[in-house]
Formats: C-alpha cells, sequence, structure tokens
C-alpha cells in the first residue's frame, strides 16, 4: 500500500515528489515516457528562479530528481496503463505492476499538438519531430521550418540555429504569440525568416522530408518551401485519457481543480500543466506540485484521524 502515488516525472511531479518526501511519505513517482516531462526536452530555460544565466531542461530535471530522491522519493520509469479511482484506496496499474494508494497526484502534463497533415504521420521521426533539443543536432548546416509563432515555437527555432543554416517560421497570423524578449532575439537573427499568415498542408519527401507546402491564410497562394526537416510547435493537448469519465474534465480535457488541487475525487489530486490552461511555466507546475502534495499530507493524516494543522486558503 502507497500513502502518495505520484504520476508524472516533469516539474509538478517532482516539486510534490519533493514535498511529499520531505513529510515522510516516501512518495512513489511513476515517471511516465518521458522522465522529466516536457520541461526535459526543452534545451534553456531563462525564467526558472534562481538561475541568472539559465539552465538547461534536462540539467533543471536531473536536479529536481536527485533532490526528491534525497528526501526519500522512489522514482521508477514506468508507465501507468489504468486506473481505478472508484473505489479507495485507488488501484494504478503499470505494464508490470499494480499499485494500491490512499492518495494520488496526476501530474501527467501536456502532449504536442498534432499537425494534421498529410506527410507528418509518415515522415515522423524522418524529419518531422516534435523536440528540437532532442533531433536538432541532426540538421547541421541544413534547413528546417519551425511552425507556430509561441514561446517554443520561436526558442526552439533560435535553439536551431545553433545547428542549421537556415530556419523558416512558418506562422498563421502576422503577429507573435511568443514573450518580446523572444521575439526580439528572432527578429535579429539572420538565420531566421518567417512566412506569416501561412499554414503547413502538407509535409513533402521521399525517404525523408525535403519540404513542405505551404498556403497564405489572406491571398490563398500556395508555395513549397525545400527543407529537410519540420518541427511542429502549435500548442499541446493534456494527458488525461486515462482519467476520462473519472475524473471532472474541461472542455478541453483539463483537469478541472480547486485551488489547493483537489480534483472531484477526494484523495486525488492534479498539479502542472495537466490542469493549467493559462499560465504554463515550469513556475507554476512546481507551486501547484507542492500544494498538492501538502494537501495529500492532509487527506492521509484526515484519514488516518490525526491532528493536521488547518490552512486558511
Ligand atoms: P502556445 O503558446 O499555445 O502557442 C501555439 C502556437 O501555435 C500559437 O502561435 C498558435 O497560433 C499556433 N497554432 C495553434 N494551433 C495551430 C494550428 N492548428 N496550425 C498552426 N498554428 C497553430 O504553445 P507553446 O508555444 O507550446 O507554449 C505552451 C505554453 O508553455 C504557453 O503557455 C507558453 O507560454 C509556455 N512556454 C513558456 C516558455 C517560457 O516561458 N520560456 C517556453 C515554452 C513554452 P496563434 O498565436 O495564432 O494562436
Amino acid at each position: 500500500m502507497e500513502q502518495v502515488v505520484i504520476i508524472g516525472s516533469g516539474p509538478a511531479g517532482l516539486a510534490a515528489a519533493i514535498y511529499a518526501g520531505r513529510s515522510q511519505l516516501s512518495p512513489l513517482v511513476l515517471t511516465g515516457s518521458l522522465l522529466g516531462g516536457q520541461a526535459a526536452t526543452t534545451s534553456e530555460i531563462e525564467n526558472y528562479p534562481g538561475f541568472p544565466n539559465g539552465i538547461g531542461g534536462m540539467e533543471l530535471m536531473q536536479l529536481m530528481q536527485q533532490q526528491a530522491q534525497r528526501f526519500g522519493a522512489r522514482v521508477e520509469m514506468d508507465e501507468v496503463v489504468e486506473v481505478n479511482l472508484r473505489q479507495h484506496p485507488f488501484i494504478i496499474k503499470t505494464y508490470s505492476v499494480t499499485y494500491e494508494a490512499n492518495t494520488l497526484i496526476i501530474a501527467t502534463g501536456v502532449s504536442p499538438r498534432l499537425l494534421g497533415v498529410p506527410g507528418e504521420d509518415t515522415f515522423k521521426g524522418r524529419g518531422v519531430s516534435y523536440c528540437a533539443t532532442c533531433d536538432g543536432f541532426f540538421y547541421k548546416d541544413k534547413t528546417v521550418v519551425v511552425v507556430g509563432g509561441g514561446d517554443s515555437a520561436v526558442e526552439e527555432a533560435l535553439y536551431l540555429t545553433r545547428f542549421a543554416s537556415k530556419v523558416y517560421i512558418v506562422h498563421r497570423r502576422d503577429q507573435l504569440r511568443a514573450q518580446k524578449i523572444v521575439q526580439e532575439r528572432a527578429f535579429k537573427n539572420s538565420k531566421i525568416e518567417f512566412k506569416w499568415d501561412s499554414i503547413v498542408t502538407e509535409i513533402l519527401g521521399a525517404e525523408r522530408v525535403t519540404g513542405v507546402r505551404i498556403r497564405n491564410v489572406k491571398s490563398g497562394e500556395e508555395s513549397v518551401l525545400m527543407a529537410d526537416g519540420v518541427f511542429t510547435y502549435i500548442g499541446n493537448v493534456p494527458n488525461t485519457q486515462l482519467f476520462t469519465g473519472q475524473l471532472e474534465l474541461d472542455d478541453l480535457g483539463y483537469i478541472i481543480t480547486d485551488r489547493r488541487m483537489h480534483t472531484s475525487v477526494p484523495g486525488v489530486f492534479a498539479a502542472g500543466d495537466v490542469q493549467e490552461r493559462v499560465l504554463k511555466q515550469v513556475v507554476t507546475a512546481v507551486g501547484s506540485g507542492a500544494i498538492a502534495a501538502m494537501e495529500a499530507e492532509r487527506f492521509i493524516a484526515e484519514m488516518e484521524g490525526r491532528a493536521y494543522p488547518e490552512r486558511q486558503w
């Protein structure tokens, strides 16, 4: 019987593990397939306090993991395939183990939204990528296309200029959504060329990607950009398939929580991007992870009939 099971090993999951560990609940973190979550695939994180010169996403997540383990968290590289939240203790099944848990903290994050155009599926791993830090190195002196106009697209486009000789940013509007400081860097970078008001309608290739077909949404004009790789950053979808029908989700599939990270099932908490629609940041994920862990501790204390300090939320 586990006191606290945490699904997900991004900033929210690991912050929850640090706090639950310090409460001596010996939390179990089930990492999922992506150790460190999406933050670990971010080339550089410049706005997490305490790192004035920025820090690599992977490095930051390794440090958080070490910190959680120092306080007794157990980190298992395993993927949850089924949960039963209709009974208590909750049942959490991975490919190989079935756990029972008094509390559950869901920090499963989000996954990249797919373009959904011809060629995307065919060339996945053969020129189509969702992770510049994983694959950027393979595009030394090559041309790549980045799709999107948010923080991820522009930051990762900048990262790709370290390798590629040319980076197109294809964005569906004529203004970026990314933070101003990042926009300015991109506008100054001579390797980056913007294709405004444009969407990708097809990914072209033979063995590997050779280019993309784009359409200008204002003029309707179509053209082809020759490129060796396509990196897509058009937002995210929450990883909540496991909980459909068991927890209250909003219209976009995010888990609904109150400000104490309680979900619709007592004893089940959610933290990080999986419940945050607006400000998806490492700093917000860490905050909600900490709150979720403290509330899990309270739930266990109340379950066991122990006194727990009252907090005004
Ligand atoms: P995002 O902010 O949702 O931006 C997605 C971008 O893709 C937008 O520019 C959007 O266009 C475009 N888009 C959406 N659907 C599209 C479609 N079907 N076809 C073409 N373009 C499409 O996503 P994100 O950049 O991945 O960022 C996610 C969250 O993480 C945000 O809250 C972001 O601020 C945060 N983040 C922060 C940092 C940082 O602080 N350094 C770094 C990375 C991410 P429109 O602009 O027209 O809507």
